[in-house]
């Protein structure tokens, strides 16, 4: 038996297009509330020219150094693409994911916004920035726990007057994800923030019925990744 061609990346982004939108109507949501993050870490250049040449412009990266060595030279070609931090940020690295991102959505902690506020008073102008909530409480996963989000957004936010703009959560992998993204979603309205970061590649449309604008989707693009990531 001869095995199918794999699907190329150009019609697997078609296809989770379509499933976005479906996801959208389903949920009376418009589908252009929902955007697609093209999970592109641990993938070559070439991968993500073949999503760009297809018209993706949005991608998220986990690695600051490794989008790094990506995504300079792709921007120059591309001017209109937007690039999103996923993954979890040192502040060693805060210098170069400011020059680099244009969304960072991995903001978990008071000293991280701090050296986002170094930053800014250097004269730099700062990317837009999510919050990540760890709403699984899991002790070895980043992010801000739930009951702390509150005081830690008005920190953020209304001390610090820092581009908060949404929330971002990745629910434990052994769990249903249902009441994570409720929770997520709840505390994103609670404070008026427009986006919500949620649903990957096994979980999207679930994250979409509840109230996801970014979705962040990586294997179901790029296909397996090659090394964990
Ligand atoms: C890798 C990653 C994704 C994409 O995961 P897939 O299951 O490959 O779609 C989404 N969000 C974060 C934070 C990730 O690190």
């Amino acid at each position: 038996m001869t095995e199918a061609p794999a699907l190329s990346i150009a019609s697997r982004l078609e296809q989770i297009q379509a499933r976005i939108t479906a996801a959208a109507k389903a949920a009376s949501r418009p589908a252009a509330g929902v955007h697609l993050v093209a999970v592109s870490k641990t993938h070559d250049a070439e991968a993500c020219l073949e999503a760009l040449a297809a018209g993706q412009r949005l991608f998220g990266e986990n690695r600051v150094q490794e989008a790094q060595g990506k995504w300079p030279a792709l921007r120059h070609r591309y001017p209109g693409l937007e690039l999103h931090l996923i993954g979890p940020l040192q502040t060693n690295k805060v210098a170069d994911a400011v020059a680099l991102f244009d969304v960072i959505e991995t903001l978990d902690r008071e000293k991280l916004a701090r050296a986002l506020v170094a930053e800014r008073d250097k004269g730099r102008r700062l990317p837009r920035l999510y919050i990540q909530v760890n709403t699984g409480a899991e002790e070895q996963k980043a992010g801000i726990l739930p009951e702390a989000a509150p005081a830690f957004i008005a920190l953020c936010r209304d001390e610090l007057a820092l581009p908060v703009e949404g929330l971002m959560c990745i629910p434990p992998v052994d769990e249903e994800p249902a009441p994570h993204f409720a929770l997520l979603a709840q505390l994103a309205r609670q404070h008026g923030l427009p986006a919500i970061s949620m649903g990957m590649s096994g979980d999207f449309e679930i994250a979409i019925r509840f109230g996801a604008t970014h979705v962040r989707v990586g294997t179901a693009i790029f296909g397996e990744r090659p090394r964990a990531a």
